[in-house]
Protein backbone atom coordinates (compact mmCIF):
# COMPACT_ATOMS: atom_id res chain seq x y z
CA UNK A 1 0.00 0.00 0.00
CA UNK A 2 1.63 3.62 -1.28
CA UNK A 3 1.37 5.69 2.23
CA UNK A 4 2.23 9.25 1.93
CA UNK A 5 1.88 12.56 4.58
CA UNK A 6 1.03 15.60 2.22
CA UNK A 7 -0.91 17.41 2.60
CA UNK A 8 -1.78 19.77 5.77
CA UNK A 9 -5.63 19.48 5.06
CA UNK A 10 -7.57 17.07 2.67
CA UNK A 11 -10.87 18.50 1.20
CA UNK A 12 -13.01 15.40 0.17
CA UNK A 13 -15.40 17.44 -2.78
CA UNK A 14 -14.61 20.19 -5.54
CA UNK A 15 -17.73 21.68 -5.48
CA UNK A 16 -18.40 25.58 -4.65
CA UNK A 17 -17.75 24.87 -1.28
CA UNK A 18 -14.51 22.42 -1.32
CA UNK A 19 -12.90 25.06 -4.01
CA UNK A 20 -13.84 28.17 -1.99
CA UNK A 21 -12.26 26.29 1.20
CA UNK A 22 -8.95 25.73 -0.69
CA UNK A 23 -8.76 29.08 -2.05
CA UNK A 24 -9.42 30.46 1.84
CA UNK A 25 -6.74 27.53 3.24
CA UNK A 26 -4.45 28.77 0.41
CA UNK A 27 -4.73 32.53 1.85
CA UNK A 28 -3.31 31.01 4.80
CA UNK A 29 -0.47 29.58 3.44
CA UNK A 30 -1.65 26.30 4.35
CA UNK A 31 -1.05 22.93 1.52
CA UNK A 32 -3.91 22.06 0.55
CA UNK A 33 -5.04 18.88 -1.54
CA UNK A 34 -8.44 18.89 -2.85
CA UNK A 35 -10.29 15.37 -4.34
CA UNK A 36 -13.36 15.24 -6.80
CA UNK A 37 -14.90 11.57 -7.57
CA UNK A 38 -15.97 13.40 -10.95
CA UNK A 39 -14.35 14.06 -13.53
CA UNK A 40 -14.91 17.75 -13.83
CA UNK A 41 -16.74 20.56 -12.07
CA UNK A 42 -20.62 20.87 -11.56
CA UNK A 43 -22.80 20.55 -14.98
CA UNK A 44 -25.44 22.00 -13.11
CA UNK A 45 -26.41 25.53 -13.23
CA UNK A 46 -28.52 24.90 -9.65
CA UNK A 47 -27.18 27.94 -7.00
CA UNK A 48 -26.88 31.39 -8.90
CA UNK A 49 -27.35 33.86 -6.19
CA UNK A 50 -24.52 34.66 -3.90
CA UNK A 51 -25.32 36.99 -1.37
CA UNK A 52 -23.24 40.80 -0.40
CA UNK A 53 -21.56 38.52 2.79
CA UNK A 54 -20.43 35.49 -0.31
CA UNK A 55 -18.61 38.58 -1.61
CA UNK A 56 -17.13 39.97 1.58
CA UNK A 57 -15.93 36.45 1.81
CA UNK A 58 -14.40 36.25 -1.58
CA UNK A 59 -13.15 40.13 -1.21
CA UNK A 60 -11.36 38.92 1.81
CA UNK A 61 -9.35 35.97 -0.29
CA UNK A 62 -9.06 38.37 -3.41
CA UNK A 63 -11.27 37.05 -6.10
CA UNK A 64 -14.89 39.50 -5.73
CA UNK A 65 -13.27 41.09 -8.88
CA UNK A 66 -13.38 37.73 -10.88
CA UNK A 67 -16.68 36.28 -9.51
CA UNK A 68 -17.66 39.78 -10.30
CA UNK A 69 -16.32 39.35 -13.67
CA UNK A 70 -17.93 35.61 -14.29
CA UNK A 71 -21.12 37.41 -13.20
CA UNK A 72 -21.74 40.47 -15.88
CA UNK A 73 -23.74 38.51 -18.12
CA UNK A 74 -26.68 38.02 -15.55
CA UNK A 75 -25.97 41.55 -13.83
CA UNK A 76 -29.17 42.98 -15.66
CA UNK A 77 -31.12 40.52 -14.97
CA UNK A 78 -32.19 40.97 -10.83
CA UNK A 79 -35.70 41.51 -11.09
CA UNK A 80 -38.82 39.24 -10.50
CA UNK A 81 -41.38 38.49 -12.63
CA UNK A 82 -44.72 37.16 -11.88
CA UNK A 83 -47.65 36.42 -14.47
CA UNK A 84 -50.14 33.78 -15.95
CA UNK A 85 -46.93 33.04 -18.73
CA UNK A 86 -43.28 34.10 -19.34
CA UNK A 87 -45.45 36.31 -22.19
CA UNK A 88 -47.80 38.06 -19.50
CA UNK A 89 -45.26 37.95 -16.77
CA UNK A 90 -45.32 41.61 -14.75
CA UNK A 91 -42.24 42.88 -12.81
CA UNK A 92 -42.80 42.12 -9.22
CA UNK A 93 -42.90 45.42 -7.02
CA UNK A 94 -39.87 45.60 -4.24
CA UNK A 95 -41.13 44.51 -1.02
CA UNK A 96 -41.91 47.36 0.84
CA UNK A 97 -40.60 46.67 3.79
CA UNK A 98 -36.58 46.54 2.33
CA UNK A 99 -34.61 49.38 1.06
CA UNK A 100 -32.11 47.71 -1.47
CA UNK A 101 -30.34 51.03 -1.54
CA UNK A 102 -29.22 50.50 2.61
CA UNK A 103 -27.39 47.46 0.63
CA UNK A 104 -24.71 49.96 -0.61
CA UNK A 105 -24.22 51.56 2.92
CA UNK A 106 -23.90 48.02 4.34
CA UNK A 107 -21.49 46.14 2.86
CA UNK A 108 -18.36 47.32 0.32
CA UNK A 109 -20.03 44.33 -1.85
CA UNK A 110 -22.97 43.89 -3.69
CA UNK A 111 -24.28 40.00 -4.29
CA UNK A 112 -24.33 39.06 -7.87
CA UNK A 113 -26.20 36.42 -10.11
CA UNK A 114 -23.63 33.55 -11.45
CA UNK A 115 -24.60 30.11 -12.40
CA UNK A 116 -22.89 27.68 -10.25
CA UNK A 117 -21.67 25.66 -13.80
CA UNK A 118 -19.98 28.56 -14.77
CA UNK A 119 -18.48 29.83 -11.15
CA UNK A 120 -16.99 26.62 -10.07
CA UNK A 121 -14.40 26.74 -13.14
CA UNK A 122 -13.54 30.05 -12.09
CA UNK A 123 -13.03 29.03 -8.65
CA UNK A 124 -11.25 26.33 -9.77
CA UNK A 125 -8.67 28.19 -11.41
CA UNK A 126 -8.02 30.34 -8.69
CA UNK A 127 -7.89 27.79 -6.58
CA UNK A 128 -4.88 25.97 -8.80
CA UNK A 129 -3.17 29.39 -9.62
CA UNK A 130 -2.95 30.30 -5.51
CA UNK A 131 -1.43 26.64 -5.12
CA UNK A 132 -4.00 24.26 -4.47
CA UNK A 133 -3.73 20.75 -5.54
CA UNK A 134 -7.15 19.33 -7.00
CA UNK A 135 -7.88 16.30 -8.27
CA UNK A 136 -10.68 14.66 -10.17
CA UNK A 137 -11.90 11.16 -11.06
CA UNK A 138 -10.37 10.82 -7.25
CA UNK A 139 -13.01 9.23 -5.05
CA UNK A 140 -13.01 8.97 -0.77
CA UNK A 141 -13.84 5.44 -0.25
CA UNK A 142 -13.03 4.77 3.71
CA UNK A 143 -11.43 7.12 7.27
CA UNK A 144 -9.91 5.92 9.87
CA UNK A 145 -9.80 9.30 12.08
CA UNK A 146 -7.06 9.20 14.74
CA UNK A 147 -5.91 10.99 17.41
CA UNK A 148 -3.09 12.75 16.15
CA UNK A 149 -3.50 12.11 11.83
CA UNK A 150 -6.69 10.77 10.07
CA UNK A 151 -6.28 7.95 7.09
CA UNK A 152 -8.12 8.60 3.99
CA UNK A 153 -8.79 5.68 1.61
CA UNK A 154 -8.66 7.02 -2.23
CA UNK A 155 -9.73 3.81 -3.91
CA UNK A 156 -6.37 1.78 -4.38
CA UNK A 157 -4.15 4.32 -2.71
CA UNK A 158 -4.06 5.35 1.38
CA UNK A 159 -3.36 9.25 2.11
CA UNK A 160 -2.70 10.54 5.76
CA UNK A 161 -3.27 14.02 6.63
CA UNK A 162 -3.77 15.94 9.92
CA UNK A 163 -7.41 17.21 8.60
CA UNK A 164 -9.59 16.16 6.48
CA UNK A 165 -12.79 18.58 5.18
CA UNK A 166 -15.70 16.89 3.97
CA UNK A 167 -17.23 19.50 1.21
CA UNK A 168 -18.83 16.29 -0.26
CA UNK A 169 -22.51 17.04 -0.61
CA UNK A 170 -26.06 16.11 0.44
CA UNK A 171 -24.90 12.32 0.94
CA UNK A 172 -21.76 13.22 1.80
CA UNK A 173 -19.37 10.06 2.55
CA UNK A 174 -17.59 11.84 4.88
CA UNK A 175 -20.56 12.44 7.17
CA UNK A 176 -21.87 8.68 6.98
CA UNK A 177 -17.80 7.00 7.33
CA UNK A 178 -18.34 9.01 10.72
CA UNK A 179 -21.97 7.82 11.53
CA UNK A 180 -22.98 11.03 11.96
CA UNK A 181 -26.65 11.67 12.23
CA UNK A 182 -28.66 14.37 10.82
CA UNK A 183 -31.69 16.28 12.33
CA UNK A 184 -34.68 18.44 10.76
CA UNK A 185 -38.15 18.54 8.97
CA UNK A 186 -36.73 16.32 6.31
CA UNK A 187 -38.03 16.21 2.50
CA UNK A 188 -40.79 19.11 2.28
CA UNK A 189 -41.74 18.89 -0.99
CA UNK A 190 -40.89 16.85 -4.70
CA UNK A 191 -39.51 19.22 -7.41
CA UNK A 192 -38.38 18.82 -10.80
CA UNK A 193 -35.93 21.00 -12.69
CA UNK A 194 -35.73 21.46 -16.56
CA UNK A 195 -32.52 23.01 -18.08
CA UNK A 196 -32.85 23.81 -21.45
CA UNK A 197 -31.93 26.33 -24.29
CA UNK A 198 -33.96 28.07 -26.49
CA UNK A 199 -33.74 31.83 -28.18
CA UNK A 200 -35.94 33.91 -25.94
CA UNK A 201 -34.90 37.41 -26.67
CA UNK A 202 -38.30 38.19 -28.26
CA UNK A 203 -40.10 37.72 -24.87
CA UNK A 204 -36.88 38.59 -22.64
CA UNK A 205 -35.34 41.34 -24.17
CA UNK A 206 -35.69 44.49 -22.24
CA UNK A 207 -37.92 42.34 -19.72
CA UNK A 208 -35.00 40.31 -18.12
CA UNK A 209 -35.58 38.40 -14.63
CA UNK A 210 -33.67 36.05 -12.43
CA UNK A 211 -37.10 34.36 -11.66
CA UNK A 212 -40.35 34.62 -13.29
CA UNK A 213 -43.22 33.12 -11.56
CA UNK A 214 -45.78 31.54 -14.16
CA UNK A 215 -49.02 30.43 -13.13
CA UNK A 216 -51.06 29.07 -15.85
CA UNK A 217 -52.86 25.60 -15.23
CA UNK A 218 -50.58 22.59 -16.40
CA UNK A 219 -47.26 24.30 -16.62
CA UNK A 220 -47.07 25.94 -13.17
CA UNK A 221 -43.55 27.03 -12.51
CA UNK A 222 -40.58 29.50 -12.63
CA UNK A 223 -38.55 30.23 -15.27
CA UNK A 224 -34.67 31.54 -14.37
CA UNK A 225 -31.81 33.34 -16.23
CA UNK A 226 -28.80 30.86 -16.27
CA UNK A 227 -26.91 32.78 -19.03
CA UNK A 228 -29.65 35.67 -19.61
CA UNK A 229 -29.61 35.04 -23.50
CA UNK A 230 -30.23 30.63 -24.75
CA UNK A 231 -29.94 28.88 -21.57
CA UNK A 232 -32.69 28.67 -19.03
CA UNK A 233 -34.05 26.51 -16.17
CA UNK A 234 -37.79 25.64 -15.57
CA UNK A 235 -38.15 24.59 -11.91
CA UNK A 236 -41.77 22.97 -11.43
CA UNK A 237 -43.67 20.02 -9.85
CA UNK A 238 -44.28 16.01 -10.82
CA UNK A 239 -46.32 17.44 -13.56
CA UNK A 240 -44.97 14.83 -15.79
CA UNK A 241 -42.26 12.02 -15.42
CA UNK A 242 -39.03 13.12 -15.41
CA UNK A 243 -38.28 10.66 -18.09
CA UNK A 244 -40.88 11.77 -20.41
CA UNK A 245 -39.98 12.17 -23.95
CA UNK A 246 -38.04 15.37 -24.30
CA UNK A 247 -40.78 16.53 -26.86
CA UNK A 248 -43.40 16.23 -24.15
CA UNK A 249 -41.74 18.54 -21.86
CA UNK A 250 -40.62 20.81 -24.56
CA UNK A 251 -44.77 21.40 -24.85
CA UNK A 252 -45.03 21.75 -21.09
CA UNK A 253 -42.25 24.68 -21.37
CA UNK A 254 -43.79 26.45 -24.69
CA UNK A 255 -47.17 26.28 -22.80
CA UNK A 256 -45.13 28.02 -19.45
CA UNK A 257 -43.84 30.94 -22.13
CA UNK A 258 -46.91 31.40 -23.92
CA UNK A 259 -45.83 31.22 -27.22
CA UNK A 260 -45.89 27.71 -29.35
CA UNK A 261 -43.57 28.07 -32.49
CA UNK A 262 -40.36 28.31 -30.00
CA UNK A 263 -37.75 25.91 -30.82
CA UNK A 264 -36.78 24.36 -27.57
CA UNK A 265 -33.14 21.86 -26.84
CA UNK A 266 -34.00 20.11 -23.33
CA UNK A 267 -30.60 19.13 -21.81
CA UNK A 268 -31.82 17.43 -18.93
CA UNK A 269 -34.86 16.69 -16.62
CA UNK A 270 -34.15 16.21 -12.88
CA UNK A 271 -36.01 15.72 -9.91
CA UNK A 272 -35.05 16.76 -6.68
CA UNK A 273 -36.24 17.14 -2.87
CA UNK A 274 -35.92 20.05 -0.96
CA UNK A 275 -35.26 19.44 2.55
CA UNK A 276 -34.12 20.48 5.61
CA UNK A 277 -31.56 17.90 7.36
CA UNK A 278 -28.21 19.47 9.69
CA UNK A 279 -25.63 17.21 10.54
CA UNK A 280 -25.81 16.49 14.71
CA UNK A 281 -21.85 16.92 14.89
CA UNK A 282 -20.35 19.25 12.17
CA UNK A 283 -16.81 17.82 13.38
CA UNK A 284 -15.32 14.80 14.54
CA UNK A 285 -11.62 14.78 15.80
CA UNK A 286 -9.72 15.88 12.91
CA UNK A 287 -12.52 15.45 10.00
CA UNK A 288 -14.87 18.85 9.80
CA UNK A 289 -17.84 18.88 7.55
CA UNK A 290 -18.83 21.77 5.27
CA UNK A 291 -21.72 23.01 2.97
CA UNK A 292 -24.40 20.85 2.16
CA UNK A 293 -22.31 17.77 3.69
CA UNK A 294 -23.48 19.76 6.98
CA UNK A 295 -26.58 20.89 5.83
CA UNK A 296 -29.18 20.93 3.21
CA UNK A 297 -31.94 23.62 3.03
CA UNK A 298 -34.72 24.40 0.25
CA UNK A 299 -33.03 26.89 -2.31
CA UNK A 300 -35.49 29.22 -2.15
CA UNK A 301 -33.94 31.71 0.27
CA UNK A 302 -30.17 30.98 -1.66
CA UNK A 303 -29.01 30.30 1.16
CA UNK A 304 -27.12 26.53 0.74
CA UNK A 305 -23.94 27.09 -1.26
CA UNK A 306 -23.48 30.74 0.55
CA UNK A 307 -24.20 29.42 3.97
CA UNK A 308 -21.45 26.72 3.03
CA UNK A 309 -18.83 28.86 1.74
CA UNK A 310 -19.52 30.70 5.18
CA UNK A 311 -18.23 27.69 7.16
CA UNK A 312 -15.14 27.53 4.78
CA UNK A 313 -14.57 31.33 5.55
CA UNK A 314 -14.90 30.15 9.47
CA UNK A 315 -13.05 26.67 9.54
CA UNK A 316 -9.85 28.22 7.28
CA UNK A 317 -8.62 30.69 9.98
CA UNK A 318 -8.89 28.26 12.45
CA UNK A 319 -7.15 25.52 10.91
CA UNK A 320 -4.50 27.39 9.57
CA UNK A 321 -3.81 28.94 12.93
CA UNK A 322 -3.43 25.89 14.64
CA UNK A 323 -1.42 24.45 11.61
CA UNK A 324 0.85 27.35 12.61
CA UNK A 325 0.88 26.66 16.04
CA UNK A 326 -0.68 29.96 16.78
CA UNK A 327 -3.47 28.37 18.34
CA UNK A 328 -4.97 25.49 20.36
CA UNK A 329 -6.19 22.36 19.30
CA UNK A 330 -9.94 23.97 21.31
CA UNK A 331 -10.37 26.54 18.67
CA UNK A 332 -11.29 24.59 16.35
CA UNK A 333 -14.13 22.89 18.52
CA UNK A 334 -15.75 26.46 18.16
CA UNK A 335 -16.05 25.62 14.42
CA UNK A 336 -19.20 22.95 15.22
CA UNK A 337 -20.36 25.53 18.24
CA UNK A 338 -20.69 28.60 15.61
CA UNK A 339 -21.42 26.65 12.34
CA UNK A 340 -24.18 24.69 13.59
CA UNK A 341 -26.32 26.89 15.13
CA UNK A 342 -26.14 29.10 11.68
CA UNK A 343 -26.76 26.58 9.50
CA UNK A 344 -29.71 25.23 11.61
CA UNK A 345 -31.12 28.83 11.11
CA UNK A 346 -30.49 29.37 7.52
CA UNK A 347 -31.76 25.86 6.84
CA UNK A 348 -35.19 26.41 9.24
CA UNK A 349 -35.62 30.12 7.53
CA UNK A 350 -35.14 28.60 4.25
CA UNK A 351 -38.01 25.80 4.66
CA UNK A 352 -40.38 29.05 5.90
CA UNK A 353 -39.60 31.09 2.40
CA UNK A 354 -40.86 27.71 0.83
CA UNK A 355 -44.22 29.92 -1.03
CA UNK A 356 -44.53 31.39 -4.45
CA UNK A 357 -42.33 34.33 -5.51
CA UNK A 358 -45.46 36.29 -4.57
CA UNK A 359 -45.54 35.62 -0.87
CA UNK A 360 -41.76 35.89 -0.38
CA UNK A 361 -42.25 40.17 -1.08
CA UNK A 362 -44.71 40.29 1.61
CA UNK A 363 -43.34 40.66 5.64
CA UNK A 364 -44.29 37.12 7.49
CA UNK A 365 -43.81 36.68 11.27
CA UNK A 366 -40.60 34.73 12.46
CA UNK A 367 -38.86 35.46 8.72
CA UNK A 368 -35.52 37.26 9.46
CA UNK A 369 -34.89 40.53 7.20
CA UNK A 370 -33.30 39.43 4.07
CA UNK A 371 -30.24 41.68 5.64
CA UNK A 372 -30.09 40.27 9.04
CA UNK A 373 -30.79 36.56 7.12
CA UNK A 374 -27.49 37.41 5.20
CA UNK A 375 -25.24 39.00 7.67
CA UNK A 376 -26.99 39.61 11.06
CA UNK A 377 -26.58 36.36 12.73
CA UNK A 378 -24.49 36.31 16.09
CA UNK A 379 -22.25 33.62 17.30
CA UNK A 380 -21.52 32.43 20.65
CA UNK A 381 -18.61 30.72 21.35
CA UNK A 382 -15.06 29.80 23.03
CA UNK A 383 -13.29 32.28 20.25
CA UNK A 384 -15.15 35.38 21.12
CA UNK A 385 -15.22 37.51 24.30
CA UNK A 386 -19.34 37.06 25.29
CA UNK A 387 -20.58 41.19 26.02
CA UNK A 388 -23.62 39.63 27.55
CA UNK A 389 -25.81 41.22 24.65
CA UNK A 390 -28.00 38.71 23.99
CA UNK A 391 -29.41 37.41 21.16
CA UNK A 392 -29.60 39.27 17.89
CA UNK A 393 -32.55 40.83 17.22
CA UNK A 394 -33.24 39.09 13.23
CA UNK A 395 -36.41 40.90 12.29
CA UNK A 396 -33.81 44.09 11.26
CA UNK A 397 -30.08 44.32 10.39
CA UNK A 398 -28.70 45.76 13.24
CA UNK A 399 -24.84 45.85 12.96
CA UNK A 400 -22.93 47.51 16.42
CA UNK A 401 -19.83 46.18 16.89
CA UNK A 402 -21.21 43.51 19.07
CA UNK A 403 -18.89 40.72 19.87
CA UNK A 404 -20.13 37.33 17.41
CA UNK A 405 -21.74 39.46 14.68
CA UNK A 406 -19.77 40.67 11.57
CA UNK A 407 -17.83 43.70 11.68
CA UNK A 408 -20.04 47.03 10.64
CA UNK A 409 -18.91 48.03 7.17
CA UNK A 410 -17.20 51.89 6.72
CA UNK A 411 -14.97 53.11 4.55
CA UNK A 412 -11.69 54.36 6.28
CA UNK A 413 -9.57 57.32 5.04
CA UNK A 414 -7.04 55.03 2.92
CA UNK A 415 -10.10 53.73 0.55
CA UNK A 416 -10.01 50.24 2.44
CA UNK A 417 -12.96 48.91 4.42
CA UNK A 418 -13.36 48.47 8.21
CA UNK A 419 -14.09 44.66 6.68
CA UNK A 420 -10.48 45.07 5.35
CA UNK A 421 -8.23 45.56 8.32
CA UNK A 422 -7.33 42.17 8.74
CA UNK A 423 -5.54 40.44 6.21
CA UNK A 424 -4.55 36.79 7.28
CA UNK A 425 -5.14 37.66 10.94
CA UNK A 426 -6.84 39.27 13.59
CA UNK A 427 -7.31 43.09 13.29
CA UNK A 428 -8.17 45.87 16.00
CA UNK A 429 -10.77 49.05 15.03
CA UNK A 430 -10.69 51.74 17.57
CA UNK A 431 -12.38 55.00 17.44
CA UNK A 432 -10.39 58.81 17.42
CA UNK A 433 -9.65 58.61 21.32
CA UNK A 434 -8.40 54.86 21.45
CA UNK A 435 -4.71 56.14 21.33
CA UNK A 436 -3.90 53.03 23.63
CA UNK A 437 -5.57 50.52 21.57
CA UNK A 438 -3.12 51.43 18.95
CA UNK A 439 -0.17 51.14 20.54
CA UNK A 440 -1.23 47.84 22.96
CA UNK A 441 -2.22 46.28 18.96
CA UNK A 442 1.40 47.20 17.52
CA UNK A 443 2.80 45.63 20.76
CA UNK A 444 0.88 42.34 19.51
CA UNK A 445 1.63 42.45 16.14
CA UNK A 446 -2.08 43.69 15.05
CA UNK A 447 -2.91 45.73 12.22
CA UNK A 448 -4.48 48.47 13.44
CA UNK A 449 -6.99 51.45 12.37
CA UNK A 450 -8.84 54.64 13.80
CA UNK A 451 -12.07 54.98 12.69
CA UNK A 452 -14.60 58.45 13.26
CA UNK A 453 -17.89 58.45 13.35
CA UNK A 454 -17.69 54.67 14.41
CA UNK A 455 -19.19 52.54 16.54
CA UNK A 456 -16.77 52.73 18.94
CA UNK A 457 -14.29 55.88 20.60
CA UNK A 458 -12.35 55.15 23.66
CA UNK A 459 -12.75 51.19 23.17
CA UNK A 460 -12.27 49.08 19.93
CA UNK A 461 -13.37 46.42 18.14
CA UNK A 462 -10.79 43.29 17.41
CA UNK A 463 -11.69 41.76 14.69
CA UNK A 464 -11.14 38.32 13.84
CA UNK A 465 -10.16 37.19 10.19
CA UNK A 466 -13.39 35.86 8.90
CA UNK A 467 -14.69 39.52 10.20
CA UNK A 468 -16.48 38.91 12.61
CA UNK A 469 -16.36 41.18 16.25
CA UNK A 470 -14.17 38.83 18.58
CA UNK A 471 -14.14 41.48 21.29
CA UNK A 472 -16.15 44.56 22.03
CA UNK A 473 -14.21 46.40 24.69
CA UNK A 474 -15.45 49.11 25.88
CA UNK A 475 -12.83 51.59 26.72
CA UNK A 476 -9.07 52.34 26.57
CA UNK A 477 -8.10 51.26 29.92
CA UNK A 478 -9.13 47.42 28.84
CA UNK A 479 -6.47 47.96 26.19
CA UNK A 480 -3.83 46.21 28.50
CA UNK A 481 -5.74 43.06 28.29
CA UNK A 482 -5.03 42.33 24.66
CA UNK A 483 -2.62 40.29 24.62
CA UNK A 484 -4.28 37.85 27.44
CA UNK A 485 -7.76 38.46 25.49
CA UNK A 486 -5.94 36.77 22.15
CA UNK A 487 -4.24 34.12 24.36
CA UNK A 488 -7.97 33.00 25.56
CA UNK A 489 -9.85 33.42 21.91
CA UNK A 490 -6.88 31.20 20.52
CA UNK A 491 -7.05 28.55 23.49
CA UNK A 492 -3.14 29.03 23.66
CA UNK A 493 -2.45 27.64 26.80
C1 LIG B 1 -32.44 24.42 -7.87
C2 LIG B 1 -31.40 24.87 -6.89
C3 LIG B 1 -31.08 26.21 -6.80
C4 LIG B 1 -30.13 26.65 -5.87
N1 LIG B 1 -29.85 27.97 -5.78
C5 LIG B 1 -28.96 28.40 -4.86
C6 LIG B 1 -28.59 29.78 -4.78
O1 LIG B 1 -29.04 30.62 -5.57
N2 LIG B 1 -27.69 30.16 -3.83
C7 LIG B 1 -27.14 29.25 -2.97
O2 LIG B 1 -26.35 29.64 -2.10
N3 LIG B 1 -27.42 27.94 -3.06
C8 LIG B 1 -28.31 27.49 -3.98
N4 LIG B 1 -28.57 26.16 -4.09
C9 LIG B 1 -27.86 25.20 -3.21
C10 LIG B 1 -26.48 24.89 -3.76
O3 LIG B 1 -26.55 24.38 -5.07
C11 LIG B 1 -25.78 23.90 -2.85
O4 LIG B 1 -25.93 24.32 -1.51
C12 LIG B 1 -24.29 23.79 -3.21
O5 LIG B 1 -24.12 23.16 -4.45
C13 LIG B 1 -23.56 22.98 -2.15
O6 LIG B 1 -22.20 22.98 -2.49
P1 LIG B 1 -21.23 21.89 -1.86
O7 LIG B 1 -19.89 22.20 -2.42
O8 LIG B 1 -21.42 21.82 -0.40
O9 LIG B 1 -21.77 20.49 -2.41
P2 LIG B 1 -21.83 19.93 -3.93
O10 LIG B 1 -22.08 21.04 -4.89
O11 LIG B 1 -22.82 18.84 -3.86
O12 LIG B 1 -20.38 19.39 -4.16
C14 LIG B 1 -19.93 18.23 -3.50
C15 LIG B 1 -18.88 17.57 -4.38
O13 LIG B 1 -18.33 16.46 -3.67
C16 LIG B 1 -18.11 15.41 -4.59
N5 LIG B 1 -18.06 14.14 -3.86
C17 LIG B 1 -19.09 13.50 -3.24
N6 LIG B 1 -18.65 12.38 -2.65
C18 LIG B 1 -17.32 12.29 -2.91
C19 LIG B 1 -16.31 11.35 -2.54
N7 LIG B 1 -16.60 10.28 -1.80
N8 LIG B 1 -15.04 11.55 -2.96
C20 LIG B 1 -14.74 12.65 -3.71
N9 LIG B 1 -15.66 13.58 -4.08
C21 LIG B 1 -16.94 13.41 -3.67
C22 LIG B 1 -19.31 15.51 -5.52
O14 LIG B 1 -19.05 14.85 -6.75
C23 LIG B 1 -19.46 17.01 -5.67
O15 LIG B 1 -18.75 17.53 -6.75
C24 LIG B 1 -29.50 25.70 -5.03
C25 LIG B 1 -29.81 24.34 -5.14
C26 LIG B 1 -30.74 23.93 -6.06
C27 LIG B 1 -31.07 22.46 -6.15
Amino acid sequence: MNVRRTPEVLIVGAGLVGLSTAIALRQTGIDVRVVERHPGTSIQPKARRFNFRTMEVFRSQGIAQEVAEAAKGLADHQGMRAGRTLVDAEPLPAPPHIDFRELLELSPEQSCLVAQDALEPVLLRLARERGATVDFDTEVTGLAPGADEVVVRLREQELTVPYVIGADGARSAVRELLGITRSGAGELSRAVTVDFDADLGDVTRGREFNLCQVETPGAPGAFASVDGHHRWLFYTGEILPTDAPAERWATVLRTAIGKDDIDIHVRSVQAWRPAVLVADRFSVGRVFLAGDAAHVMPPFAALGANTGIQDGANLAWKLAMVLRGEAGPALLDTYHEERHPAGTYAAEQSAARTGGLREMAEPKDGLAHPFALVTGYRYASGALVDDGAGPQPMDRLSLAGRSGTRVPHVWLADGRSTLDICGRGFGLLTGPSGGPWLAAAGAAGLPAAQVANYCVDSGALLVRPDGIVAWSAPDASAAERLTDVLDGLLHRS
